[in-house]
């Protein structure tokens, strides 16, 4: 077995202490990033890694993890984020990591009893029995109050040199971080939107009127502004020039369902994704409601030149809007 410990590294700096810990005992370590749909981003776990002067796997969840979000097992906590199951979900695919790379341990920077969801004393023993990791899973800042891992007892890695954090307390850990040399922090990134309570209602009409949810519509979940138009079409307009490009690039993947990206041709507006089999009615009212979203909405345009993309055929047509100002009532903004 070799002395190589795979880290689950969020980015935050629980996870890098818990890498900082091990390396200290001359530990290998290799970072270990598992992407969900709902993370910000990639980037706080790489810049962790390079901090750290670890290598690090990125590796995204499955489709799996769908039906995991649609009935957590554990449940959600305040909002839609069902910690717990996702946790088990991580220390699963670290598991597979571990196997491959021939590590002698998973480590991760869960503090016991700092998260009332999923970091209770049974919450940390569960995820290390049902992962297939028990005796593998250490947790380098609480190791001290939990059971000893098989590394630990084989003294591979030294428990009197791990930690006994619990509690919600930031200081202790910021002290350690100064202490372990960790000079460049992370930022607070907006991390998993899951935990939103404003994020929640997409989340719940998605599973609502859709029964065959991907990865891909969860993907879509974090972009734009969302509406429903009726049980089997959904609208979601970007925000910004950088939403934009991402309702682009979700409609060229191989993975796209059924949808159809509107782009704006002949006015200066936000792009569209019509969810759900398109008719001209309905890309009709879809250019509406992007007139609408304009910033220097044209009441009476009555016709508009738009892109039409299904999968990778793109084509220009033009589209009679009717009165935009005619008080047709607009679809219904979910969030
Ligand atoms: S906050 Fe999000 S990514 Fe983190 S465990 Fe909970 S559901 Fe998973």
């Amino acid at each position: 077995m070799k002395r190589l410990a795979i880290v689950l590294l969020s980015g935050g700096l629980d996870s890098m202490l818990a890498a900082r810990v091990l390396q200290e005992q001359g530990v290998a370590v290799e970072g270990l990033k598992v992407q969900t749909p709902f993370d910000a981003s990639q980037q706080p776990a790489i810049d962790a890694a390079r901090e750290l002067g670890v290598s690090l796997t990125i590796r995204r969840v499955e489709e799996d993890y769908v039906e995991l979000l649609r009935r957590p097992q554990f449940g959600y906590g305040k909002a839609v984020n069902p910690c717990l199951d996702c946790h088990l979900y991580m220390a699963k695919m670290a598991r597979r990591v571990l196997d491959e790379r021939g590590a002698c341990v998973v480590a991760s920077g869960e503090v016991l009893g700092q998260r009332p969801m999923s970091q209770k004393r049974q919450d940390l023993n569960l995820i290390a029995r049902r992962s297939g990791l028990e005796g593998r899973l250490l947790r380098p800042l609480s190791a001290k109050r939990l059971d000893p891992t098989i590394a630990e007892l084989e003294g591979w890695i030294n428990r009197e040199r791990l930690y006994d954090f619990a509690g919600r307390g930031r200081r202790p850990l910021m002290e350690l971080a100064g202490k372990l040399g960790l000079h460049r922090l992370p930022e607070r990134s907006p991390g998993c939107a899951l935990t939103t309570t404003t994020f929640a209602p997409r989340v719940h009409d998605l599973f609502h009127f859709n029964t065959n949810v991907t990865l891909w519509d969860c993907d879509l979940l974090r972009i734009g502004r969302h509406f429903r138009i009726d049980p089997l079409h959904k609208v979601v307009l970007g925000r910004d020039a950088e939403e934009n490009a991402a309702l682009s690039e979700l409609a060229a993947r191989a993975d796209a369902v059924e949808a159809t990206l509107v782009e704006p041709r002949s006015f200066i507006g936000p792009r569209a994704m019509l969810c759900g089999p398109a008719t001209g009615d309905l890309l009709q009212a879809v250019v509406r409601l992007m007139i609408e979203y304009t910033r220097q909405a044209d009441s009476e345009c009555r016709e508009a030149l738009v892109c039409i993309q299904q999968g990778q055929t793109r084509q220009d047509v033009r589209l009679e809007v009717g009165n935009v100002s005619s008080g047709d009532p607009l679809p219904r903004l979910i969030a």
